[in-house]
């Protein structure tokens, strides 16, 4: 580590992290990144989902891809399967341990300087500065910038410490590599037994793996185990892989997401569909909303939280609409039994309602709000109505 003073001090090497580095760095401005594993990506927790217009934006090569998906089949509680297919390419699957490394090196490439194994165990901002407290290979170092961005994921201590609060609620998901056979394309699973208030998945890797994940409200590794073990996958998936890994994921936004020389990006920030755990595509436009507003007040000298407002009315006029109507679509759905989900495949797949949703301007794979509500005009499911309309005070987000 060294004595010099940063403009900017990035806390995590994750997806939002990098992007903010590269973005700070190609500006002009001294950027130290600061991650506690000790390589980008490094026992990652994620299936890599996302559209192509997010792999677009990032501006990164085809080889973090590992797959590309224009269909899914979606099964029911009772293993009724609808399936969609669009004639585009929705999705890129990309493996996240290579999309990390290759966001970190674009950063590099553009003089930001990469601290691994270096966790940030203080922060104050204190002196007109912000300074940093590292554990480095064991031994606490400090390390001074003008402002600092926290990409940390979603981890509240740091958050908190700098008093903007926390995410109470959140998601849990597990997830582990496994050889498998017959997994072509993107399969998600209902059930609220299986993986209460959220689904199960199976998505294809490479030839012959598949990712087999699920998010709950809780006990996600559980669920998993029991999920491996359902007719769905035991005569398909011959052996595991990894170890079933497990990560928080959260659902609602941080109080506050700036404050004097300080903004909080991605996950930390709350950036992630509450209905999908969704949270790369959020944070990627949360990096570039903070690292356009940082640059300014940078080149004011002006890093007051009064100027670093801008990044949070931003962020939240472009995604908090949408947040806000996945939350409460999620909310609906934990309100539904196994039986109800099981009737509205039944009226989806009727009349084929899907497929002109699929096909509706409002379909997009990044913002589902539009669609949702779609659902909803047209009555098809009139059990998600009345839980839609009687959400908890903390979906009421705006
Ligand atoms: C099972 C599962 C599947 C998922 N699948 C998808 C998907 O298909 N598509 C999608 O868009 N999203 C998916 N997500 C969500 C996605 O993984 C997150 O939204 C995304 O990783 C958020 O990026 P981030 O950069 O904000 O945070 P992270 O990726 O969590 O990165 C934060 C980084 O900060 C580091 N860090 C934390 N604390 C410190 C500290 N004190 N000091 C230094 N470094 C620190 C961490 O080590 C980490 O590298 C999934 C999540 C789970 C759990």
């Amino acid at each position: 580590m060294s004595n010099q003073l940063y403009d900017v001090i990035v806390v995590g090497a994750g997806p939002a992290g990098s992007h903010a580095a590269r973005l700070l760095a190609a500006s002009g401005y001294s950027v130290a990144v600061f991650e506690q594993k000790s390589a980008p990506g490094l026992n990652a927790c994620c299936t890599g989902i996302i559209s192509a217009g997010c792999l677009d934006s990032f501006d990164i090569g085809p080889e973090v891809i590992r797959g590309r998906a224009n269909a899914a089949s979606f099964f029911s509680p009772l293993g009724k399967r609808l399936r969609l297919q669009s004639e585009r390419v929705q999705a890129c699957i990309v493996d996240r341990a290579s999309l990390d490394l290759a966001l970190a090196e674009k950063a590099q490439a553009r003089g930001a300087r990469y601290f691994f194994s270096s966790r940030v165990t203080d922060i104050a901002i204190e002196h007109g500065m912000a300074r940093i407290e590292a554990l480095h290979r064991g031994s606490p170092e400090i390390s001074v910038s003008r402002a600092i961005v926290l990409a940390n994921g979603f981890n509240p201590a740091l958050s908190q410490k700098l008093g903007l609060g926390r995410i109470k609620r959140f998601a849990a998901g597990a997830q582990v590599e496994v050889k498998a056979r017959d997994i072509d394309e993107v399969e998600v699973y209902f059930s609220q037994e299986m993986a209460p208030g959220f689904f199960a998945w199976l998505v294809p890797a490479s030839p012959g793996k598949a990712l087999a994940g699920l998010l709950s409200t809780s006990h996600a590794k559980l669920h998993l185990e029991k999920f491996l073990h359902s007719p769905s996958c035991r005569d398909r998936i011959t052996s595991q892989e990894s170890e079933i890994r497990q990560k928080a994921i959260p659902v609602g936004i941080l109080p506050h997401t700036c404050g004097d020389r300080m903004l909080v990006i991605g996950d930390a920030a709350g950036q992630v569909k509450p209905t999908t755990g969704g949270g790369i595509y959020f944070g990627q436009m949360g990096a570039e909303i903070a690292s356009k507003v940082l640059a300014e007040a940078l080149e004011r000298d002006d890093l007051s939280s009064a100027r670093l407002y801008r990044y949070q009315k931003e962020w939240q006029a472009r995604m908090g609409r949408e947040i806000a109507l996945d939350y409460r679509a999620r909310w609906a759905y934990t309100k539904l039994s196994d039986s109800r989900i099981e009737k509205m495949f039944d009226i989806l797949s009727s009349g084929n309602i899907a497929e002109s949703l699929l096909k509706s301007p409002d379909f997009s794979f990044d913002w589902h709000g539009k669609l949702m509500l779609s659902v909803l005009k047209r009555g098809a499911v009139h059990y998600l109505r009345k839980a839609w309309h009687t959400p908890p005070r903390e979906a009421r987000l705006w």
